[in-house]
């Protein structure tokens, strides 16, 4: 693919790299790629970043024909930039694509434009303990058409912007709440697809969970409200009597993490039997309240893993190791976060070099 790069002649304002905001400053050039239907994708292109122009009727901002990836790039100590597994996402995003009929990006054009964009803001890219530069690539849907109907436009865009360490203060764990009457997804939905309008789904619970005190909502299956799916929005792994649990993806409703998928392969490398299974909320509190739940964590890119320190259930709270983080937990930050930002050798193939 070839792409046209356009360089700015005004870098953008930077944050202060000891302390930079999630989400806030973003760098100096963004993709762009337009798609018309019996065109395919075309006109690909590095450009300043900016705004983009979009009709009101544009069928994105009605029906959120939309679908998104999150990622990240790290700095070496020796000052390369690396991804981590790429394809994971982009094969991702190629799933979300289908179930929300977007054409897809090919593979190798995906990956080639993450580079070349990570590449042209490497100066970006920042170089302070645990920061990192997020990659937001995403596809919507154009038509300025008021018909419920897949679109016959679409812009693939990729931004990027720096990011500080998630832990400033350390890993603490957090405390949730076990959400009963609202939920995220339902089987045969969106859940596995990483789309704008599951997260606008999930606002009104994670609001009354915050105004509450907790940091994050832990979600039910929409079906019986019964079963364990995420927490907030990372996946959801507990540690049982020695073994690990985790909810299975087969209902669909769950996200496929690649931090997730990441754990499992660790864990069962360091001997860990690991189950993918139905976790009733009944079989979690009775955990929580004998013993037996030694360890819960949230994973996802942006934390890598998030302690669970307390969850609240019926008006009672239940600790969950002393409120302390677990050393099964830390043990998977350690070694993710090695692995990324290149201090411990990967084994397993997982980096991709950028520059
Ligand atoms: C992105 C996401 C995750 C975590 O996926 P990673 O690939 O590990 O970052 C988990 N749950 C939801 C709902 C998500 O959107």
């Amino acid at each position: 693919m070839e792409i046209k790069i356009t360089k700015t002649t005004v870098s953008r304002q930077r944050p202060d790299p000891n302390n930079i905001p999630f989400g806030t400053y973003f760098s100096d050039h963004m993709f762009l790629m337009n798609y018309d239907k019996g065109v395919g994708w075309h006109d690909a292109r590095i450009v300043p970043y900016g705004p983009l122009t979009l009709e009101p009727s544009a069928m994105v901002l009605h029906y959120a024909q939309e679908v998104f990836e999150g990622m990240k790039a790290y700095r070496t100590a020796d000052g390369h930039i690396q991804l981590f597994r790429p394809l994971e996402n982009i094969r991702r995003m190629a799933r979300s694509c289908e179930k929300l009929c977007v054409p897809q990006i090919p593979e190798e054009d995906y990956l080639q434009a993450i580079k070349a964009l990570v590449e042209v803001d490497a100066d970006w890219v920042p170089s302070a303990p645990d920061t990192s530069l997020y990659i937001r690539p995403y596809v919507i849907a154009t038509d300025p058409k008021l018909g419920v109907h897949a679109s016959y436009t679409y812009i693939f865009g990729i931004i990027t912007c720096p990011v500080g360490s998630y832990y400033p203060e350390g890993i603490n764990p957090v405390r949730i709440a076990i959400e009963s009457r609202e939920v995220r997804a339902v089987r045969g939905g969106t859940g596995f697809a990483k789309c704008g309008g599951n997260y606008a789904a999930s606002l009104h619970a994670s609001e009354l969970a915050e105004k509450q005190g907790f940091s994050q909502v832990l979600w039910l299956d929409g079906v019986e409200q019964k079963y364990i799916e995420e927490v907030g929005s990372m996946n959801v792994m507990f540690k049982l009597n020695g073994e690990i649990v985790t909810p299975s993806l087969e209902s669909g409703s769950v996200l496929p993490g690649v931090t997730r998928k990441s754990c499992i392969h660790l864990l069962q490398e360091w001997g860990y039997e690991v189950q993918e299974r139905n976790i009733s909320i009944a079989e979690l509190i009775e955990a929580a309240g004998s013993g037996a739940l030694e360890e819960a964590w949230g994973s996802g890119t942006a934390a890598v893993v998030s302690p669970i320190g307390e969850i609240f259930y019926q008006g009672r709270d239940y600790t969950i190791n002393g409120g302390k983080i677990g050393p099964v937990t830390q043990k998977l930050y350690d070694t993710l976060t090695g692995i990324q930002w290149g201090k411990t050798p990967d084994p397993y193939g997982w980096i991709e070099p950028v520059c």
